[in-house]
């Protein structure tokens, strides 16, 4: 299941615009935290899939009958790029336990890389709803790699990928290796250059949130 969440033109439309604009982008607290926002709309849509339960809560004037979400999620993300969207799910869904794991591409002296998987700190995950967030879905090699060391790991009862642009092949490739996973997107689009890269996209967003990095 694929959700683009701006097929309906909402505020979350803005935020994407602003993170793609390179005028915007010199902002660097300004493209954290509207990855954030996205992060956080993404977490409230996610929640409407969830299971509730029923709640009594006293109130000063009586008791009321609630719903509460029956159980947190477990959220994680892949380091470094993927912390504003983190904090943004971690906002709504605010007591749920997180992983981090850090993936990335290692070059090859050709212009070919593979997806090197390092440091890894995650909860328990078994039967739990665990939601992977990362800025950007482009080849999906890494966040494959990465759920897929998730499953190993335990067996997580539903996986949710959250990222702001995606790319129509990162789509299909994660798809096709993680048919049960559901991505929700801020946008798709459909270009992805022989390095990697998505067009229009938005640049390098780890860069962008944090500083230009050294290449090793
Ligand atoms: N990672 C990025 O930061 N940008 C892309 O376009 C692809 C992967």
């Amino acid at each position: 299941m694929v959700v683009n969440l701006s097929e309906q033109y909402t505020l979350l439309s803005d935020w994407i615009s602003e993170i793609r604009d390179e005028e915007v982008q010199k902002d660097r607290m300004r493209f954290r935290r509207n990855l954030e926002r996205i992060g956080e709309v993404a977490a409230y849509e996610i929640s409407k899939t969830l299971p509730f339960v029923e709640k009594e809560v006293q109130t000063p004037l009586g008791t009321a009958n609630c719903k509460a979400l029956k159980e947190q999620p477990v959220i994680t993300t892949i380091l470094r790029a993927g912390l504003p969207l983190h904090q943004g799910l971690l906002n709504f869904f605010d007591k749920a336990d997180n992983g981090f794991i850090s993936a990335y591409r290692k070059h090859q002296r050709d212009g070919s890389f593979e997806i090197s998987l390092d440091y890894v700190s995650c909860p328990e995950l078994e039967g739990r709803v665990v939601i992977v967030s990362d800025p950007m879905l482009a080849t999906g090699a890494s966040l494959v790699k990465t759920i897929q060391y998730l499953r190993e790991e335990g067996h997580p009862s539903e996986i949710h990928v959250v990222v702001a642009i995606a790319c129509t092949v990162g789509i299909e490739f994660v798809l096709r290796s993680e048919p049960q996973c559901k991505i929700w997107c801020g946008a798709i689009d459909d270009e992805l250059t022989a390095k990697g890269y998505i067009v229009p996209g938005l640049g390098d967003a780890g860069d962008l949130a944090y500083g230009n990095k050294v290449q090793m």
